[in-house]
């Protein structure tokens, strides 16, 4: 009898703990600051120059100083509380607000990555403000429907078939969604019984309604140079084989999660077979929080970015490929 409010005591305090070292940031950025270059030019982007800016999770501007294109687009980044317990939609001021802020003047290409809310919420509206075309999987055409889109606003993608927009050529890859996770004895897994969104998606909706619809990775090339960017941490065996790149923007969320063997096929499946000269991590933020905010990296609850630095940085740094990151809003010229 003596011992039951010291359980519950124990119990309270051991919960208190659990939850608030779960909600901490998984690691510390002031230890990766050298890999942070803060060029951020401001300059006009010179002829045969691209300009890459960070715009959190894998949302990345590239710039030609003629074309932009731009992948996701997510910027709403809803409150993990609001994620969690309310339908969640695009807050239409913010977005306005990021493309004035990221000189998204010119844009020409939404590239979707794949159809989960973190990656094709905003991507309609991002294409409506600045009368750019919506790129994605069929999943991803429905939100576009959803949103009010008009259908020359849109096209569906076509594995393999380059399209031209400007300079730039972008390839679209089959790729392989991050292994799914369990939290609080939830998962993220997509069920088979429905993989795809299959009738128009209108917001408000509960974050669980935008389904993945098929990941895929992009292959971008303007003039010599081929940038590919991957935003989720999986690979299919040997799609990099014949493939090399100058730049890689490459997903690092969950990699440390995974069991070794898989980290060891990423790193090879990726970094490896595409010999690029620089390697900029992406989705690695805390994206319940706002854009406007210095990035904080994930929460230890789902994920670990000190050991996804680790694993990726011994490899690199061995292979001697350079590797930098970027805050929010950071641009740096790749070429
Ligand atoms: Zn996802």
């Amino acid at each position: 009898m003596i011992q039951c409010p010291m359980r519950i005591l124990f119990i309270g305090i051991s919960l208190f703990l659990f939850v608030k070292c779960s909600f901490q940031a998984s690691g510390n950025l002031s230890s990766y600051e050298s890999y942070f270059p803060h060029e951020n030019p401001n300059t006009i982007i010179g002829k045969g120059k691209i300009r890459a800016t960070f715009l959190g999770t894998s949302s990345i501007l590239l710039d030609d100083g003629e074309t932009q294109i731009l992948t996701d687009g997510f910027f709403s980044r809803p409150s993990l509380w609001k994620t969690a317990f309310s339908k969640i939609e695009s807050d239409h001021l913010l977005i306005q607000s990021v493309l004035e802020k990221a000189k998204i003047y010119r844009l020409k290409g939404v590239f979707v990555c794949h159809s989960h809310y973190d990656h094709v919420m905003d991507a309609p509206y991002v294409a409506k403000f600045t009368n750019a075309k919506l790129y994605g999987s069929s999943s991803t055409m429905n939100v576009g429907i959803g949103a009010g889109l008009n259908q020359e606003n849109m096209e569906l993608f076509q594995l393999r078939k380059p399209i031209k927009l400007g300079k730039f050529s972008v390839t679209v890859l089959e790729s392989k969604h991050t292994p799914p996770f369990k939290i609080f004895g939830k998962t993220n897994a997509t069920d088979p019984n429905f993989p795809d969104i299959t009738s128009p998606l209108s917001q408000p909706l509960k974050a669980t309604e935008y389904i993945e619809g098929g990941t895929f990775d992009f292959l971008i090339q303007n003039g010599k140079h081929k940038i590919l960017i991957k935003s989720s941490t999986n690979y299919v065996a040997g799609a990099y084989d014949r493939i090399n790149v100058d730049v890689l923007f490459l997903g690092i969320a969950q990699l440390s999660l995974q069991p070794i063997s898989f980290q060891e096929s990423y790193y090879n499946e990726t970094v490896q077979k595409l010999k690029p000269r620089l390697v900029v991590p992406i989705h690695w933020d805390n994206f319940f929080l706002p854009l406007a905010k210095p990035l904080e990296p994930n929460l230890k609850l789902g994920d670990d970015f000190d050991s996804n630095m680790n694993l990726l940085l011994q490899r690199t740094n061995k292979d001697q490929i350079q590797v930098q990151l970027l805050q929010g809003f950071e641009s740096i010229d790749l070429f």
